[in-house]
């Protein structure tokens, strides 16, 4: 009852429509699905006009759904990205939202709401599978014990994760805080400053691995594979890179039988194409382009599979079910793995510039795809979106509220394709430096090291970002440079509760 309470009071100053408002009172709450690739760039699938690559899993949801073409995420590499989508905040209000080890702390202040509190606050059930990166427990993890705090505390009911990324340790699972066939026998360890003594590493041994470092990545070997980071004991709970997929898979398939007569909320995180690219046996060789193409193959494959159990369950009519990416594409990102030397005419970024960690379009304009047979109309959507403002959006959309400010804006009516009114203004985060959009121009100030000048690009007209108009317009690069340092320093400022 209290359910209804709030979304009737919450609706009352917003305009959604009459035939959205009936069916969410007649109790039917869309279960909500977000399906995080890692890595995957906008021009990496076939529905955003890839040739060379044909992706027809995540076409599926684009035919049968609403394909955004000028969706953002707020920063160009995986932590802020992951902050800002779970936590609502832009990730300079919190200065640990940087690229973090594996065995650093939780970043996620747990008092604060996020996105999955928001579903359990609605009714949902909630679930994370995949790809976390944020961070778990206070600094000192013993990983053959409780990990605490983790997924459980930032608002997952089920949670399947690895620790951080493919390329660095631990290099095992975590299920419900626990690590997966740990033993006890065979306690792991894991440091990020020194190597366990008698431990062969990616620098010491080469002649132990499959794969190749190109940068870093020479810490302890793993499944044949140099990680970043060490890591000593745990042999048997070690993964098996080319298992991973459909191991994250079939989590997510237990998820969505468990839970398929509630509503629910689950977060799967794909771990493709992040290095290290090692996919399974069955699509090696498969996009003549590669580990990278092979990976994206696979991951293509899963959201394939995925979509048909959700079709065996009789999901598929009343899910929200969003498909994207947490940054932009990179080829070589540490690994000899020909991510360069064969990618041919494929262009990852579309027809962008720049890549993971930079401030041009490439490295944030994400692909975006939501599918909801039952409310969605299918068809391409021109309208700028942020993954940051899902969360003020799907609280509006389950009838939910909260009272702290956060940077999320409720844009839900664009998200379902309702209105063309998106957001404004998105300040972009690259690696330490940041770049401001407002309406279709792009400023980009000067950052040391990297460049010299301010930039200022029309990104409709421009999409490669080849005309630089800073010196035709400085009226706007003034104007550009003070609204974002003042949205800088005035938005989002975390504050206790
Ligand atoms: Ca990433």
């Amino acid at each position: 009852m209290n359910k209804h309470i709030n979304l009737l009071a919450c609706m009352a100053g917003l305009s959604i429509p009459t035939t959205l408002m009936g069916q969410i009172l007649e109790n039917k709450l869309p279960n909500i699905i977000i399906i995080e690739a890692d890595d995957l760039g906008y021009g990496d699938l076939s529905c955003y006009g890839a040739q060379n690559i044909q992706t027809p899993g995540m076409d599926r949801i684009a035919q049968e759904g609403l394909r955004f073409t000028d969706a953002h995420c707020t920063a160009a590499t995986s932590t802020p990205s992951r902050y800002s989508l779970l936590t609502g905040l832009y990730p300079w209000t919190n200065t640990d939202a940087k690229i973090l080890p594996g065995n650093a702390a939780l970043i996620i202040d747990t008092k604060r709401v996020t996105l999955p509190k928001i579903m359990q606050q609605a009714g949902y059930v909630t679930g994370a599978v995949g790809k976390w990166h944020l961070g778990l427990g206070d600094g000192a993890v013993d990983w053959n014990k409780k990990i605490y705090p983790g997924a459980k505390e930032v608002g997952y009911d089920y949670s399947f994760i690895q620790a951080a990324t493919n390329d660095r340790v631990p290099c095992i699972f975590i299920e419900n805080g626990m690590g997966v066939g740990l033993e006890d026998n065979d306690p792991l360890y894991v440091n990020y400053k020194e190597n366990f003594k008698g431990e062969p590493t990616g620098k010491n041994n080469p002649e132990l691995l499959r794969m190749h470092p190109s940068v870093g990545h020479g810490g302890s070997i793993v499944n044949g594979v140099p990680r970043i980071g060490f890591q000593t004991g745990g042999k048997k709970a070690q993964w098996k890179d080319e298992d991973m997929a459909e191991l994250f898979l079939n989590k997510a398939k237990m998820f969505l039988n468990e839970n398929k007569d509630k509503p629910f909320f689950l977060y799967y995180g794909l771990h493709q194409p992040h290095v290290p690219r090692v996919p399974n046996e069955r699509f090696i060789g498969k996009s003549g382009m590669g580990p990278r193409g092979d990976v994206i193959l696979e991951a293509d494959w899963c959201v394939q599979e995925f979509l048909k159990e959700m079709d065996r369950l009789e999901l598929a009519e009343n899910t929200l079910v969003i498909l994207t990416s947490d940054n932009g594409p990179v080829l070589d990102d540490g690994y000899q793995d020909q991510a360069e030397e064969l990618v041919g005419n494929h262009k990852p970024a579309g027809p962008y510039r720049g890549w993971k960690t930079t401030r041009y379009n490439g490295g944030t304009c994400i692909p975006f795809i939501v599918r909801w047979p039952a409310q969605i109309k299918p068809g391409v959507s021109n309208t700028m979106v942020c993954q940051m403002d899902l969360l003020a959006s799907l609280a509006v959309l389950t009838g939910q509220t909260y009272h702290e400010k956060l940077d999320s804006q409720n844009t839900l009516n664009a998200f379902l394709g309702r209105s063309e009114k998106g957001r404004s203004e998105l300040v972009i985060e690259g690696m330490f430096n940041y770049a401001y959009r407002q309406g279709d121009w792009i400023m980009i100030p000067p950052y040391p090291g990297i460049s010299k000048q301010y930039e200022l690009y029309q990104i409709k007209q421009d999409p490669e970002q080849k005309n630089n108009l800073a010196d035709k317009d400085p009226r706007r690069v003034r104007q550009m440079m003070m609204r974002m340092e003042q949205l800088k320093r005035e938005t989002g400022k975390v504050t206790n509760y």
